[in-house]
C-alpha cells in the first residue's frame, strides 16, 4: 500500500440527531481547506468559533474549528475536526462543502489506515480502535484499550527481539561450517529457543482469553432431548427465546443468545440433541449441533444424575481445546442440594434450571472462562493474531526437533525465519495488501 497524497473527509460522529456532530478531514490540502473556512490561518490545536459558510457565502452552521498540524494528529496527517450542531442535514452540507474545497469521502477505516501507513499504530494497535469502538462488554473495552495503547503489540515485539537474537546466532555457526556441529550442540541455544516456546505458550494464552474478551466466551450447549438446554439458555438469558416443551427434539434448530453477565459478553447456542435419528429436519439440526460444537470455546452438557455417565460420550467428538463443563440439572426432583466436584478432570455442577438453584456458580465458572479477572493488564486480540502465534509455535517446535536430531543449522534457521514473518504478521510488518484491504474495510466509516 503506497502513501496516500489526497484529502480525505467524512462524518465522524454516529448518524441520527445529536447535540453535536463532527466532520473529520486528513490530508496535505487541510490547512487551505482550514484557512478557506476560517477566513485565516488557524492556531494548532486552537478551538475556534467560526460560522461554517457554503460557497455563496451563506452560514451552514456554526461551530468549532480544530487543526492538528502533521505529524502530532491521530493520523499522522495535517487533521481538521469541525465541531456543529448533530444534524445529519448540516452535517452533510459541511461534508460538501469541504468536498468542494479538495477533499474527498473516505472510505470506512481510511483514518486509522493512513495512522497505521504513517506508523502512528501498529496494525495490531489498529484493529483495536475497530475493536474498542464495537465493544459489547466492559471488560471487552478495557481490553481493547489495552491492547490499542500497545500492551500486546509490545509483548510480540519482545518475542521478535528474542526470536531474531536466536536466529543471529544460529546464523552465525552457519557461516562457519567446521564448526558447526559444536555450535549448534550448544546448550546455550536449546535454552535460548526453551525459553523463547515457554514465552510463546504464554503469549498465545493472554491472546486466546484476549480473542475471548473480544468476542465474549462461546458456549455450545449439548445433552440428549429433554434434559433442560433450552430451559438453561432461558434461565441464563433471563427470557422466553428458546422454546420449552415436554416433547423430546423440540429445539430443532441452533438458537443463539447473546449476554452480558457483570460486563462479560456470554454467546450461548442451544444445540438440538446430538442423537441419531432418522427425522430429516432433526438430521440437520445435529449437523448444526456439530458445527457449532467446532466454533465453541465451551462445550457445556446438560444431564442429569441418571444419564451423566453415558451422556460423557457425547464429549468424545470435541475438538482439541474445547474447554468441557457438566451441569447435572433437575436436581430439584431428587432433592439434591447444588454443589460442584471434579470427575475425570472435568467439572461437574449440580443445578435446576427450573429452580435457579446452582446457576450462579455456572455463572462464576462461565465469567472465569470468559477471562475475567484477568487482570490489569488483560489485552484484547483476534483470531487471526491466535492463528499467527499457533504457526509461530509450529515453527519452533520444527526448530527444536532439527537442533535435536539433524542439527541442519540451514533448515533451523530457515524455520526461525517463517517464525519471524507469522509474528511480523500480528503488527502488520509483514502484510498483504489484501489483508490490510480486509482488515480495515470493516470499520466504520470516519475511523
Ligand atoms: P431440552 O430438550 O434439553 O432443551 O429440554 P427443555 O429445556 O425443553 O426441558 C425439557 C423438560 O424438562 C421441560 O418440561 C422442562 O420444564 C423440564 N426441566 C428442565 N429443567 C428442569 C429442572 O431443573 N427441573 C425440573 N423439574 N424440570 C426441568
Ligand atoms: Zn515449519
Amino acid at each position: 500500500m503506497s502513501q496516500p497524497t489526497d484529502t480525505i473527509a467524512a462524518i465522524a460522529s454516529a448518524p441520527g440527531a445529536a447535540g453535536v456532530g463532527v466532520v473529520r478531514v486528513s490530508g496535505p490540502s487541510v490547512p487551505l481547506i482550514a484557512q478557506a473556512l476560517l477566513g485565516r490561518a488557524p492556531r494548532p490545536r486552537y478551538a475556534h468559533f467560526v460560522s461554517f459558510r457554503d460557497a455563496a457565502g451563506e452560514t451552514i452552521d456554526q461551530g468549532l474549528l480544530l487543526h492538528f498540524p502533521a505529524p502530532a494528529s491521530y493520523t499522522g496527517e495535517h487533521v481538521l475536526e469541525l465541531q456543529g450542531h448533530g444534524s445529519a442535514v448540516l452535517l452533510d452540507a459541511l461534508l460538501r462543502r469541504v468536498c468542494e474545497l479538495g477533499a474527498r469521502l473516505a472510505r470506512p477505516g481510511e483514518f486509522t489506515e493512513r495512522a497505521f501507513l504513517n506508523g502512528k499504530l501498529d496494525l495490531a494497535q489498529a484493529e483495536a480502535v475497530a475493536d474498542l469502538i464495537a465493544a459489547r462488554s466492559q471488560a471487552g473495552a478495557r481490553a481493547a484499550l489495552q491492547s490499542m495503547e500497545g500492551v500486546f503489540s509490545r509483548k510480540v515485539e519482545v518475542l521478535l527481539q528474542a526470536l531474531i537474537a536466536l536466529r543471529v546466532h544460529i546464523e552465525a555457526a552457519i557461516d562457519f561450517p567446521e564448526e558447526e556441529i559444536d555450535f549448534l550442540a550448544d546448550p546455550a541455544i536449546t535454552t535460548q529457543l526453551e525459553n523463547l516456546r515457554a514465552d510463546l505458550r504464554e503469549l498465545l494464552r493472554e491472546a486466546r482469553r484476549g480473542v475471548r474478551l473480544n468476542d465474549g466466551l462461546k458456549v455450545a450447549i449439548v445433552g440428549r432431548p429433554n434434559a433442560g438446554k433450552s430451559s438453561l439458555l432461558n434461565a441464563l438469558a433471563g427470557s422466553d427465546r428458546a422454546i420449552v416443551t415436554p416433547v423430546a427434539g423440540t429445539t430443532r434448530d441452533v438458537l443463539r443468545e447473546s449476554l452480558s453477565l457483570d460486563g462479560i459478553a456470554l454467546e450461548l447456542a442451544d444445540t438440538a440433541g446430538l442423537r441419531e435419528t432418522d427425522d430429516e429436519v432433526e438430521r440437520e439440526g445435529v449437523r448444526r449441533a456439530h458445527g457449532e460444537l467446532q466454533r465453541a470455546d465451551v462445550a457445556l452438557l446438560v444431564t442429569t444424575e441418571a444419564d451423566v455417565d453415558a451422556d460423557l460420550a457425547f464429549f468424545d467428538v470435541l475438538p482439541a481445546g474445547v474447554e468441557r463443563m457438566v451441569l447435572i440439572n433437575k436436581i430439584d426432583l431428587g432433592q439434591t442440594t447444588p454443589r460442584a466436584e471434579t470427575r475425570g478432570g472435568i467439572a461437574c455442577l449440580w443445578a435446576s434450571a427450573k429452580t435457579g438453584a446452582g446457576l450462579d456458580a455456572l455463572r462464576d465458572r462461565l465469567r472465569q472462562l470468559a477471562g475475567a479477572g484477568g487482570g490489569e493488564g488483560a489485552f484484547s486480540a483476534r483470531r487471526r493474531h491466535v492463528l499467527a502465534l499457533e504457526q509461530v509455535g509450529t515453527h519452533l517446535g520444527h526448530t527444536a526437533r532439527i537442533l535435536a536430531t539433524s542439527r541442519a543449522g540451514e533448515l533451523a534457521a530457515e524455520e526461525l525465519h517463517r517464525a519471524q514473518h507469522a509474528l511480523g504478521e500480528i503488527t502488520g510488518s509483514y502484510t498483504s495488501d489484501d489483508l490490510l484491504g480486509a482488515i480495515f474495510g470493516s470499520f466504520c466509516i470516519g475511523k
